[in-house]
């Protein structure tokens, strides 16, 4: 495992995009994307199994979209981030 490259800008990225995910409605390639980051990412990972249980306690009750503000709050997560130091 090596996350000296690791760029929390990705991070971001990518949680534009996860809600997308977990509805399946993004293309193979962008899963596979997202797959191998939260493999390598801790944060992102418990972000994206936080989300994906929202998800699914929202589809269970009822069939309403993820609300915006978690999405913002994991935004937030992410930019308070310490950033990964240089390798070396
Ligand atoms: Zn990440």
């Amino acid at each position: 495992m090596n996350n000296d490259e690791h760029d929390h800008k990705h991070c971001l990225e990518m949680f534009d995009r996860l809600s997308e995910y977990l509805d399946n409605e993004l293309d193979e390639v962008t899963c596979k994307d997202i797959e191998k980051h939260v493999k390598e990412c801790v944060p992102c990972f418990v972000c994206l199994q936080t989300l994906k249980r929202t998800v699914d306690l929202c589809k269970q009750t009822e069939s309403r979209p993820v609300p915006k503000d978690f999405s913002k709050k994991l935004k937030k997560i992410i930019q308070n981030m310490p950033k990964t130091p240089p390798a070396g």
